[in-house]
């Protein structure tokens, strides 16, 4: 049984408490033991995974990386509800075989098996396509029949028009009709994100 119980948990409402930093894990073992559902985040590395947290978090409580794919814990972010889990970056060139190693293991672990689990946030950067990659993550998860989203970020990079093409190319290469689109310049999308992960994924857990 790889999915919580989540019946005896407190009932989810919506709180204007606003998501704050928890803790940190290295693996598996050290995530938090108890019953709070939890959202997987991935995405490649500059996808904007630290940015989106803050944007919800209307503050900087993740570190935006001025070095790809350097932070390799598992850190938790928290609504009172729920939590945010930031997965290290992927796709990141210069990383030796070792660490695409404890990567892969570290991520396809917590995917496949952290109970606390209910859903996936894919971010990826709207400009890029979907890739391999994508896929890769997706079937990690995929024997557990666990939903996910995609966050396109970086909308202002963009025009309108060439905005929304991208969002339904996005639909169509992931199969996924959730593509959700954000912009830290415009402070953007940040509520639908809020608002599609708790009303789909939180609300009606027990
Ligand atoms: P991470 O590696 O996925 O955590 O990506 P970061 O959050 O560190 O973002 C990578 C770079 O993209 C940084 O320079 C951010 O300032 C920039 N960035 C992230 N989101 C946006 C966005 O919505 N708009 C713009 N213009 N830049 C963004």
């Amino acid at each position: 049984m790889l999915r919580l119980n989540f019946v005896n948990r407190p009932k989810a409402s919506r709180s204007p408490q606003r998501l704050s930093f928890l803790t940190s894990a290295a693996d598996l073992n050290g995530c938090p033991k108890d019953r709070i559902p939890e959202i997987a985040l991935v995405g490649r590395s500059n996808a904007g995974k630290s940015t989106l947290i803050n944007g919800l978090a209307q503050a900087r409580i993740a570190q935006v990386s001025s070095t790809p794919g350097k932070t390799r814990l598992l850190n938790f972010y928290t609504y009172p509800t729920y939590r945010l889990v930031d997965m290290p970056g992927y796709g990141f060139a210069k990383r030796s075989g070792v660490e695409q190693a404890d990567w892969t293991a570290m991520v396809e672990r917590y995917l496949a098996e952290r109970e606390n689990l209910v859903g996936l946030l894919l971010i990826m950067d709207i400009r890029r396509d979907w890739t391999e990659d994508e896929d890769t993550i997706l079937r990690w998860l995929s024997p557990r029949e666990l939903p996910s989203a995609v966050i396109a970020t970086k909308a202002d990079k963009l025009t309108r028009n060439d905005m929304l093409n991208r969002k339904r190319l996005i639909q169509k290469q992931s199969s996924n009709e959730a593509v959700l689109v954000t912009s830290s310049l415009n402070k953007t999308g940040y509520q639908e994100v809020e608002d599609f992960v708790f009303q789909s994924w939180i609300e009606d857990l027990g």
